[in-house]
């Protein structure tokens, strides 16, 4: 039985055919460009193989209310082509299957939380920060999702006294995104995240924010494991640095041993790498394809 996923981001739609194990048997990249140019690619890649189902992982923010006339759309964005896309009508009209759909990071948590480094557990929060920082948290196997899906890339922090840059989030000037995003990083040191290697100040300054933001989600939402990818986490000495900042904000207030003597298994990077996003999206469709069977039962 083969399934279809689409990892749908801001520079490239990741389409996948696999099985309900996870294993990947093709997969194609097509450029985000307008919608006219990137869909009618997509679609195609797809009426080569034979699915039961598609699941789309999506950048956002999207309508994931089923209620709503415009579910399975995607909402204002800054990329303005897409704003109102409706990107879940089209796929369906196209190929004739059940579609299920979500966020990129809450694809990516079921991904790790299926298959990768939060395996064996009810739940995990992943998140990403790459172009835009975002999460997704599984919690007793479902996604969180209430008025909207959550958007905890934009949540307000203690400004570090010495830092005076304004932050880029044209909504919010200095939330989490605005300032420790990947695009962040360039605008306030002058050159790409990934040239900033060998300066210091710059990660301790990054774990700060996002030790401060995990503090947030771990109070309000309890995951129960943390997975941080994207980009910007490529830079593997944010890892420690985020938990000892992490540790040292929390302050002891919770006595558990995954907050204290096993933090390094509770803060950790995905386990599939850059295949969370569209091994996340095969499990979406298969959820889709679980539900419609019960549907017409
Ligand atoms: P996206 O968020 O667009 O899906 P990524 O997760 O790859 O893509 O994030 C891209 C961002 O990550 C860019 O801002 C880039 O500067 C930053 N980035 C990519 N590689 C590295 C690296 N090795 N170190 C630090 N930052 C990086
Ligand atoms: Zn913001």
């Amino acid at each position: 039985m083969y399934f279809g996923g689409i990892e749908a981001g801001g520079t490239k739609f990741v389409c996948a055919i696999g099985d309900e194990d996870g294993k990947i048997y093709a997969r194609e990249r097509v450029a985000t460009e307008d919608p006219d140019a990137t869909i009618p690619k997509v679609i195609q890649f797809f009426r080569n193989f034979k699915i039961e189902s598609l699941g789309i992982g999506s950048f956002g923010p999207i309508d994931l209310n089923k209620e709503s006339a415009t579910y399975g759309c995607i909402m204002s964005t800054p990329k303005l082509a897409w704003t109102d896309y409706p990107l879940v009508r089209t796929v369906k009209e196209a190929l004739h299957v059940p579609v299920g759909f979500s966020t990129d990071v809450n694809g990516a948590a079921l991904g790790e939380l299926y298959r990768g480094a939060a395996k064996g557990l009810d739940g995990c929060l992943y998140i990403t920060v790459g172009t835009g920082i975002g999460a997704g948290l599984v919690t007793n196997h479902q996604l969180l999702q209430g008025l909207s899906h959550p958007e905890m890339g934009h949540v307000l922090l203690r400004r570090s006294p010495e830092d005076k840059f304004e932050g880029i989030c044209p909504y919010h000037g200095d939330c989490l995104e605005g300032l420790a995003s990947g695009p962040a990083l360039e605008a306030r040191w002058g050159k790409p995240a990934s040239e900033l290697k060998n300066d210091l100040r710059v990660w301790k300054l990054e774990a700060e924010y996002l030790a401060q933001a995990l503090m947030q989600y771990i109070l309000i939402l309890s995951p129960e494991r943390i997975v941080m990818g994207g980009g910007v986490m490529k830079q593997k000495l944010l890892f420690p640095m985020i938990r000892i900042r992490l540790q040292e904000l929390l302050g002891g207030y919770l006595d558990l041993p995954e907050l204290k003597e096993h933090l390094d298994e509770y803060v950790v990077p995905p386990a599939l790498g850059d295949n969370a996003g569209i091994t996340g999206a095969l499990i979406l469709a298969r959820q889709a394809f679980t539900e419609s069977r019960v549907a017409r039962a």
